[in-house]
C-alpha cells in the first residue's frame, strides 16, 4: 500500500486547492475595499509559515501578520517584494533597527516605545510604519486615554518620521455571544478614540479591530481591514460562529475546507498474547489476542499524551484505536480486525484515507484542546509540503 516517503517520521501536507478555496470564501464575505491580513504568526498555525506565505500570495494575499520579529524574518525570506509584514506583538528594542530597515509594519502600545522608534527612524532618516494599538476593554496591550496626550506630543515632536498605518484594537472573546455587550462597548470606545485622533490631526491609513469570529459576527466592524487567522485554515473560531453562519443562509454545509492533512507510517507490526500488557504501565490489557502496529509519532511531535487509550487513526482506509499510553516518540495502533498490515503502510493522524476522515476538531475534542492550540502545536520539525 501506499507510503510516505519523507526524512521526517510523520509529513505535513497542505492542499493548494483548500487554501484558494478558504481565501475565495473569504475574500467573498469581507466587503468591498477591505483588505485582508492573513494571520500567520504561530508558524501559520502550525501549517508552516514558509509554505503557507507563497500560497496564499498566489491567490492575492498581499498582508500578512505574525507575533514576533522571528516570524517576521520567516515571512520576509520567502514573500514577494510588494507583500507587507505587520508585527503585532513583541519587538526587542534592539530589533527596532532590523524592523525599521526592512519596512515592516509594527503595532505600538506603549509610550516609552513609541518615542524610541521614532526617534531611531529619525536618526535613520527612514519612516517607521506604525500603527497604533488602543486599549478598548481587552485590558492586555494598547494605549489608554490617559497616554494620548503624550502619544500625540511624540507624534507631532517627529512628525516626519513615520507614516500611522493604523489604528487598531483587539477584541475580547467575539466568538462567543456571551461578550456581545463588552464587544459592543470596545467598538463604541475605538470610534471614540480613533475620533480624537482625527480631531488632533492625526488621520491613520487604516482602521483595524476584527480577527475571523468578529470577521462573520460582526460584519460592520470590519473598517479598513480585518486580521484573519483560523478561518483561511478551514476552521471556525467556536462552534457558535459557525451556527451564526449557517443560520443566515439557505446552504447548511460548512464553506470551508481543511487544509492539512498529517501522515506517518507503520514501523513495526506485531502479535500481542491474550492477557499481555501493552506499552508503558498497565493502562492497556490484551483481552484477547491482538495484532498491533507502531507508528513513530509520539507527544514529542505534537501527539498529545492525552489520546493515549482513546485516539482514533487511519490505516488502509479504516478507523483504528490508539492503545495504551502514547510515548515520546511512538503510538501503538489496534489492527487486529485488519487484513495484511505492512510496514511501511500510510498512517493518516489528521485528514482523510479512503473516504474515512480524522477531523482536528474529533481530535481536539478527545484531547481537550482547542483547534488552535493543537495545530500550533505542531513542530516546526515536521517534514511540510504542499500538495494539488
Ligand atoms: C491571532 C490574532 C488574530 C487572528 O485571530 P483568528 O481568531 O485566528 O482569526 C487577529 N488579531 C490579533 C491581534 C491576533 O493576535
Amino acid at each position: 500500500m501506499r507510503a510516505t516517503a519523507s526524512h521526517t517520521p510523520s509529513v505535513i501536507e497542505l492542499s493548494s486547492e483548500a487554501i484558494a478555496h478558504n481565501l475565495r470564501f473569504i475574500k467573498r464575505f469581507v466587503r468591498k475595499n477591505v483588505r485582508i491580513s492573513s494571520v500567520v504568526k504561530g508558524n501559520a498555525y502550525g501549517h508552516g509559515i514558509e509554505l503557507y506565505v507563497p500560497a496564499a500570495e498566489s491567490c492575492g494575499i498581499d498582508h500578512f501578520s505574525v507575533f514576533s520579529i522571528d516570524e517576521a524574518a520567516r515571512v520576509l525570506a520567502v514573500k514577494q517584494a510588494e507583500t507587507s509584514v505587520m508585527i503585532m506583538g513583541w519587538i526587542p528594542v534592539e530589533s527596532l533597527r532590523w524592523v525599521l530597515e526592512n519596512e515592516i509594519e509594527f503595532w505600538v502600545f506603549e509610550p516609552e516605545r513609541l518615542r524610541e522608534a521614532l526617534k531611531l527612524a529619525d536618526i535613520m532618516r527612514v519612516k517607521a510604519h506604525v500603527h497604533i494599538e488602543l486599549e478598548t476593554g481587552m485590558n492586555r496591550t494598547g494605549f489608554g486615554p490617559l497616554e494620548l496626550n503624550d502619544t500625540w506630543a511624540v507624534m507631532r515632536e517627529y512628525k516626519h518620521a513615520f507614516v500611522l498605518q493604523g489604528l487598531c484594537t483587539h477584541l475580547a472573546g467575539a466568538e462567543s455571544i456571551a461578550n456581545h455587550v463588552r464587544i459592543q462597548r470596545q467598538i463604541k470606545r475605538f470610534r471614540l478614540l480613533t475620533g480624537l485622533f482625527n480631531a488632533h490631526g492625526f488621520q491613520a491609513k487604516t482602521l483595524h479591530a476584527v480577527s475571523s469570529a468578529a470577521t462573520i459576527v460582526y460584519p460592520a466592524f470590519q473598517f479598513d481591514m480585518v486580521r484573519v487567522g483560523i478561518l483561511q485554515y478551514g476552521y471556525w473560531p467556536s462552534k457558535e460562529t459557525f451556527i451564526h453562519y449557517v443560520s443566515r443562509r439557505k446552504k447548511k454545509q460548512d464553506p470551508l475546507n481543511r487544509i492539512i492533512s498529517w501522515k506517518s507510517c507503520v514501523m513495526a507490526v506485531k502479535e500481542v498474547r491474550q492477557g499481555e500488557f501493552v506499552s508503558y504501565g498497565t493502562t492497556f490489557l490484551a483481552a484477547e489476542d491482538k495484532t498491533i502496529a507502531i507508528v513513530p509519532t509520539g507527544y514529542s511531535h505534537g501527539y498529545s499524551r492525552s489520546l493515549s487509550n482513546s485516539g482514533r487513526i487511519l490505516i488502509r482506509g479504516q478507523h483504528v484505536s490508539v492503545i495504551g499510553m502514547i510515548n515520546m516518540n511512538m503510538l501503538i495502533a489496534d489492527v487486529s480486525f485488519l487484513d495484511d498490515v505492512a510496514v511501511g503502510d500510510e498512517v493518516v493522524l489528521i485528514g482523510e484515507q479512503d473516504s474515512q476522515v480524522i477531523s482536528v476538531a474529533s481530535f481536539s475534542e478527545l484531547s481537550n484542546q482547542l483547534n488552535y492550540e493543537l495545530l500550533t502545536r505542531l513542530p516546526q520539525g515536521i517534514m511540510r509540503r504542499l500538495t494539488p
